[in-house]
């Protein structure tokens, strides 16, 4: 199939490159355009020699239901595994395992009535609650502890939620709760050779098709020039017939200063958080067995989830050491971006005798510190009338980032589902010639396509 146009995509993570690979399929001229020296944004890993494979920046599994992902992973030959790891709940100084419903009726701090209400509450949600958006309309938070009980909700429900959100917390609604307790498996999936093996696979085949990726090239700017765009970029100025932009909405009002309002006070009136994560490596395991705990704020600990990934993934793969995250979700001006890794070493290490009072520093091999500015949008009530469409009032101008993923949880299988949204999208626009006139926005904006959640 031959088609013309040039399509510049900004951001080269899984949104970013599933378009590419999608568009590039198509026939279509593809332009990548990565700031960061890897690809993959958020599900990058990082390599470590000689440990056979890269690990996470920030901790990451799929879930069975994760289709879209699980699907495009066949096809470009990217072997994905399962595994049933143990999740935990922290409580007064202690680890529960509390995924199964035996290990549910085990734990000591619920009575028996309080743990069949909340078992009844989440029944309901999963098997009765598929119109979520009459969920919407109530804050999870209230929501939850009326129905479900105020201890159960405060020892359960309310750290997962304090964990994704922080002080935002109050605010979330509860379709999201609802899509969290709906699509989660107890198994979980994660690919031969890390994320970053699905990651670099995706660009290959996309490259194979012909699209082009520039690494290490952030882009300043994007204006509408004529029937163009010009994509403004590090050491290169280009022109393009349509552009997807995948970054942050904030970013995105900064890039394009010819967006009109009201998409750009859409953009602005965004919330999210970033996420600051620390990755040690231990030579021996932490905790027994543990893969994930929540840890409730109010245990004072200096991060709110510990996730042992060689509890999940066999330490083989890393050189036989024992991978520790201690991770957070935080807003960028927190004091954790702008502390020294040497200062969060110090916060953060001390508090691993908490999870196994044996702890030495001398366990400690290495130590990596990630942190991502925007890694959580913040999803209150209502949420679906705030999110800004992927075809923005420009014509040819497409927007497409984690902000729009709802009433589900943000994850890679959502930008695979994303990025392949925008370029069917893109592909029917040009078809139907709604592309060309781009000078014609200016005085007859063309109505917003939203995107159906
Ligand atoms: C702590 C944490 C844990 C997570 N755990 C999971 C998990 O277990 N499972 C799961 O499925 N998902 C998980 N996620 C979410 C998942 O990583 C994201 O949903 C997904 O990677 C988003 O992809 P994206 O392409 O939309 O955005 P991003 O990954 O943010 O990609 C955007 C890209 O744009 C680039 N960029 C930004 N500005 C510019 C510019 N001006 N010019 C050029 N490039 C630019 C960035 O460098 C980045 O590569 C987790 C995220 C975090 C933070």
């Amino acid at each position: 199939m031959e088609n013309t146009a040039r399509i510049g995509i900004v951001g080269g993570g899984i949104t970013g490159l599933t378009a590419a690979y999608e568009l590039a399929g198509r026939g279509y001229e593809v332009t990548v355009y990565e700031g960061a020296s890897t690809l993959g944004g958020l599900a990058s890993g990082f390599r470590v020699d000689p440990w056979e494979w890269p690990l996470e920046r920030f901790y990451h599994h799929l879930f069975a239901s994760d289709r879209d992902v699980i699907a495009l992973a066949r096809e470009i030959g990217v072997p994905v595994f399962f595994r049933r790891p143990t999740t935990a709940i922290y409580h007064h100084g202690r680890s529960y395992p509390f995924d199964t419903p035996l290990r549910v009726l085990r734990f000591p701090h619920l009575s028996l009535i309080e743990k069949l209400r909340m078992g009844l509450v989440i029944a309901y949600l999963r098997w009765l609650g598929r119109d979520w958006r009459r969920f919407e309309r109530e804050r999870a938070h209230e929501w939850l502890m009326r129905w479900m009980g105020e201890r159960a909700y405060r020892t359960v429900w309310e750290p997962l939620l304090v964990g994704k959100f922080g002080d935002e917390y109050q605010d979330i609604n509860l379709a999201w709760f609802w899509a969290r307790v709906f699509k989660r498996s107890p198994a979980l999936g994660y690919f031969e050779g890390g994320f970053q093996a699905f990651i670099d696979r995706l660009a290959d085949r996309a490259s194979e098709r012909g699209a082009l990726i520039r690494r290490s090239t952030s882009v300043k700017q994007v204006q509408p020039a004529g029937d163009v765009f010009e994509v403004v970029a590090q050491g290169a100025q280009e022109r393009f017939n349509v552009v997807i932009s995948t970054v942050s909405p904030r970013r995105m009002a900064e890039m394009v200063p010819v967006l009109p309002e009201p998409y750009r006070g859409k953009l602005t009136s965004l919330r999210s958080l970033g996420a600051v994560v620390m990755t040690v490596a231990l030579d021996r395991p932490l905790t027994e067995g543990l893969y994930w705990i929540n840890l409730p704020k109010q245990e004072g600990l200096p991060f709110l989830a510990l996730v042992e990934h060689t509890n999940y993934i066999e330490p083989s793969h890393y050189g036989g050491q024992h991978l520790v995250y201690l991770g957070d979700y935080l807003p960028p001006e927190h004091r954790y971006f702008q502390m020294s890794q040497d200062e969060l070493v110090d916060l953060f290490l001390p508090a691993l005798e908490r999870f196994n009072p044996a702890f030495d520093r001398s366990w400690v091999q290495g130590v990596w510190l990630h942190r991502a500015a925007y890694a959580q949008p913040i999803v209150p009530v209502r949420y679906s009338e705030r999110i800004p469409p992927i075809a923005t009032p420009i014509p040819g101008l497409y927007f497409a980032s984690m902000s729009q993923v709802y009433p589900w949880d943000r994850g890679i299988n959502y930008a695979v589902r994303l990025g392949r949204d925008v370029a069917r999208m893109i592909d029917e626009d040009i078809r139907m010639g709604r592309v060309r006139d781009i000078d014609a926005w200016r005085t007859a904006p063309r109505p917003p396509v939203g995107m159906a959640p």
